[in-house]
């Protein structure tokens, strides 16, 4: 018997041997079983998937002597007419070949009239359907909106995009899939087995590697290594083949680009550029090995959704717990940028080398939302003395201080009203530079309403205390609020006017269960916690002052460190007046000095916790 390829010699004649497409070929086999054939079938798929190989099987299930079966005889005249492609009663057609595109159009419009010399069914198999001409189209159109009831087409295309809506929604569409590389390497191992050729693993999934789903440009690789080595292939000879890279070889890489190992990474980058190795095929191997690091963490360590040899699953448990998903998910990123930017370089090499620094750069990324996040933390701790900004020295600036509050609250005809002596600041200049010295003692802290109440300030303090322990998030969001009742089992917390933003943060669900179980902690077993609103401020939007009973105002101390005065005796209408106007000054924004701007606690904790540094301050 005359030379056959591996592809012709093992292409599968029955809808079970075919590989990897089990969710096309049951769909047809059912519909031959139950006699609902269409009139036009289009199958979708990258190059080498099987497309005209299940075409080619659903004819033979037609016209079969057993016909209609879902397993051809492959016996009779006609399954192995169609088998050798000279059928007269299914006529194949490759759109993507030019002397066809005007003939197909006469033979497919002519032939569709005359019923098939035997049989029920007469197929039309058009390969590339996509690179048919306009007017083929509408002809074919015309054919489709009333077929012969024995005219079967069968449509083939790798790029349906490029396919005219209205034929496209006269067809029953299969998407065929690139074939997975283990199923590539099982299938290789068994025909290797069948022509007895030695061949070990990585070898099987090297070649299976590099036909990127093609199951036709694994068999073709493989018949090409069987006529260059012989009956024994290795992995070697696979790489040497293909400019392929090894799989340590890839393994070490991404180890030293998980490492932030840019001089080691450099080195390797140049063993494999001396090899010869296609740079472009190893940015796409690393590329789906990240892939598969994401998956393997996202999945919670599910091996069995990656399609790798038992050594790279090793390396991917090994390598999984060095990078945070955020992390992989940066440098995946860059990697596509980078695959996607190749085809453009002038020179590959510097390409992908710069491309893997920035890779390796990616890594140490930090996303926003985590600087949010720890910024909100710092700000919990710097307002109650925690560890980051504890004893740093330097005047927080009047912005960073919490402005007044001026939210109702239960009438306290003696509760203190603190105001700062006028500053520079309030009196519209800028405030001045000013070298280290210390805080004002608990200036912070007197920056919050005093809680009249000193039970309700003792159930507060031990409050968010538990807060802090179970959430410093949390925590950091109740930084600008405050009790203002505990009424009938009831924890009335107001937040201040300029945290408003935090209300339905506050409001969650969760949060207010959490609330509620802490409560509980403290002894309130049925408290219930409300938050409300914050009442507009006089300052931003001015309402008539109440003469008396206002109390809890507390404006904020001015950059300079001044001690607060001491509790003031209720004042007349007229000076609250006078004194709110003032106060409206203050929320101007205020000019910051950059020198002044670094000395606060919170910023320098900031910098020193994201190793950053101050580019420009805007106000
Ligand atoms: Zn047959």
């Amino acid at each position: 018997m005359a030379y056959q390829v591996i592809a012709r010699k093992y292409r599968p004649q029955q809808f079970d041997q075919v590989v990897g497409q089990e969710h096309v070929t049951r769909t047809l086999a059912h519909a031959i079983q139950q006699s609902r054939i269409a009139h036009a079938y289009l199958l979708c798929g990258p190059r080498g998937t099987g497309k005209t190989t299940i075409a080619r099987i659903f004819g033979k299930c037609l016209r079969c002597v057993r016909a209609p079966t879902p397993t051809p005889c492959d016996q009779c005249d006609e399954c192995r007419a169609i088998m050798e492609g000279r059928s007269l009663d299914m006529l194949e057609f490759d759109a993507a070949s030019h002397t066809q595109v005007e003939k197909i159009r006469e033979l497919i419009i002519e032939g569709v009239q005359y019923a098939p010399a035997t049989g029920r069914f007469k197929l039309y198999l058009v390969d590339e359907v996509h690179m048919l001409s306009v007017s083929s189209f509408n002809a074919l159109l015309k054919t489709l909106e009333e077929p012969p009831p024995h005219v079967i087409f069968l449509f083939a295309t790798t790029d349906p995009e490029k396919l005219p809506a209205t034929i496209l929604s006269r067809c029953q569409r299969f998407d065929l899939r690139r074939i997975p590389v283990p199923l590539i390497a099982q299938h290789l191992k068994r025909i290797a087995e069948l022509e007895g050729i030695q061949i070990d693993e990585p070898a099987l999934y090297a070649i299976a590697r590099g036909a990127d789903g093609a199951l036709r440009d694994a068999e073709s690789a493989l018949d090409q290594l069987i006529s260059f080595c012989g009956e024994r292939i290795v992995e070697a000879d696979v790489l040497s083949m293909f400019g392929l890279t090894a799989q340590q070889q890839l393994l070490t890489l991404a180890e030293m680009l998980l490492r932030g190992d840019a001089a080691g990474m450099l080195r390797e980058l140049d063993q494999l550029a001396q090899h010869g190795k296609d740079l472009g095929r190893l940015l796409s191997d690393l590329l789906s090995h990240f892939r598969n690091l994401l998956v393997f963490q996202v999945s919670g360590g599910n091996l069995e959704l990656l399609e790798v040899s038992d050594s790279t699953k090793a390396a991917i448990q090994a390598q999984a717990p060095q990078v945070s998903t955020e992390a992989l998910t940066a440098m995946l990123e860059a990697l596509t940028e980078a695959e996607a930017g190749l085809r453009d370089a002038a020179s590959k090499r510097i390409f992908v080398e710069v491309a893997l620094l920035k890779v390796m750069r990616a890594r140490q990324a930090v996303r926003l939302d985590t600087v949010l996040q720890q910024l909100q933390k710092l700000r919990a701790e710097q307002a109650h003395g925690g560890t980051a900004a504890a004893g740093l020295a330097g005047p927080p600036p009047a912005a960073m201080l919490r402005p007044e509050f001026d939210t109702p609250r239960p009438a306290q005809p003696t509760a203190p009203e603190i105001l700062a002596p006028s500053s520079s600041a309030s009196a519209g200049g800028s405030a001045p530079a000013q070298g280290p010295v210390a805080a004002p003692p608990g200036s912070a802290a007197q920056a919050q309403p005093p809680v009249a109440d000193p039970t309700l300030a003792r159930l507060w303090e031990r409050f968010l205390a538990a807060i802090e322990q179970e959430n410093g998030f949390t925590r950091g969001l109740l930084d600008k609020a405050f009790p203002v009742s505990l009424e009938q089992q009831v924890l009335t917390i107001a937040l201040a006017p300029d945290a408003a933003y935090n209300f339905d943060l506050l409001n969650d669900s969760r949060r207010l269960a959490v609330f509620r179980a802490k409560l509980q902690e403290l002894g309130l077993p049925n408290a219930q916690v409300r938050v409300v609103q914050p009442q507009p401020s006089p300052a931003a939007a001015p309402v008539p002052v109440a003469p008396t009973g206002q109390a809890g105002q507390v404006a904020a101390p001015q950059a300079g460190g001044s001690e607060p005065l001491p509790p003031a005796p209720p004042q007349p209408p007229g000076r609250t007046a006078a004194r709110s106007a003032g106060r409206k000054k203050e929320v101007q924004p205020l000019k910051l000095d950059p020198e002044q701007f670094k000395n606060d606690p919170l910023i320098e904790a900031a910098l020193k916790k994201f190793e950053g540094q101050i580019i420009k301050v805007e106000t």
